[in-house]
């Protein structure tokens, strides 16, 4: 059986870290501030939201909320954006994807100070990571190199094959593992909607991570013996539950435990991460900010 990835335990551990940046922070006389904005009235967005509030309280960042009307003209989202950018208490910015259909999204990403970006989606960023000199590693794939790293899972000389080739996930997470860089150095394919033969790639990969969006897809009988599993998706199928529903994956858990060598369950794998990064980010931000020497986790 495969070991268990436990993202909630390494995420605890980066948000202990994260805490104790905050208190350096402190004695230099600055406190870490992030502010989230919502326009959107979409349910799963609002949990985000306020997981992502949650979180920075428990750390000693100082969370900002703005809500934007759903139905407000693009204008409205893009004078937040430009009051945030301005205020010295706000280090991370973060507009909760997706916009509605009516707001250009990319002029969203790019409206946002590139040194608040803690999603580390605005173009600069983007380029600065394609380029080996990322300022923030946008948050999923960066946690998922930490995940790899806690478990001694070595990407050196890997072959590792990520399905999903979007900008949250899948391309950065692709470009980090390319990287001449620890947590790097890894022979990647980028395997998509359009792919041929995903079981073939799948068959030599050391490495997978998860992607597509699609429940369960990913099963044992497709994977290498041994392979490390990072499932990313995060599904809701109708079930006999309270809500109606439960989460799934992209992989098929009970299968590929017994082909795998270790595994990332969903929820409490790649989720607790992402979260935790998004504080990383805020805490370098506001180190930089104020040219204090924090020690990130
Ligand atoms: P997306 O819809 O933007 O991209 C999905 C990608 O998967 C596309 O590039 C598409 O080409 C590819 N794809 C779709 N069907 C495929 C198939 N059958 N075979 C191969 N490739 C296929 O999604 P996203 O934003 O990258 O998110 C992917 C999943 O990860 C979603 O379930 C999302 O909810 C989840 N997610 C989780 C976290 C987290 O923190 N755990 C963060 C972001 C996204």
């Amino acid at each position: 059986m495969a070991e268990v990835i436990d993202g909630e335990a390494v995420a605890a551990e980066v948000r202990s870290g994260i805490a104790d940046c905050v208190d350096t922070l402190a004695s230099a006389g600055a406190r870490p501030g992030l502010a989230t904005v919502l326009m959107s009235d979409d349910s799963a967005s609002e949990t985000y939201v306020s997981m992502k509030q949650r979180d920075c309280e428990e750390v000693g960042i100082e969370g900002i909320h703005v809500d934007v009307d759903a139905d407000a003209p693009a204008t409205a989202l893009f004078d937040t954006i430009d009051d945030l950018n301005a205020r010295a208490d706000v280090h991370g910015v973060l507009v909760q994807l997706p916009v509605p259909e009516h707001v250009d999204r990319r002029a969203v990403l790019r409206r946002i100070d590139p040194e608040k970006d803690v999603d580390g989606f605005h173009p600069e960023n983007v380029g600065r990571l394609v380029a080996g000199d990322a300022r923030y590693k946008p948050c999923t794939p960066h946690g998922i190199q930490k995940l790899l790293a806690a478990y001694d899972i070595d990407t050196e000389g890997a072959d590792a094959v990520v399905i999903g080739r979007s900008d949250i996930v899948g391309k950065p997470m692709a470009n980090l593992l390319i990287q001449k860089a620890p947590g790097g150095n890894a022979t990647t394919t980028v395997c998509h909607s359009r792919t041929a033969d995903l079981e073939a790639k799948l068959a030599d990969a050391d490495i997978v991570v998860a992607a597509a969006g699609v429940p369960e897809f990913v099963d044992g009988s497709m994977l290498k013996p041994g392979a490390a599993v990072i499932d990313v998706g995060i599904n809701r199928v109708d079930a006999d539950t309270e809500k109606g529903y439960e989460l799934v994956g992209d992989v098929d858990y009970d299968s590929a435990s017994e082909v795998a060598g270790a595994i990332t369950p969903v929820p409490g794998g790649v989720g607790p991460m992402t979260r935790a990064m998004l504080l990383y980010n805020t805490v370098k931000s506001a180190g930089r900010r104020h040219g204090v020497d924090v020690t990130l986790p």
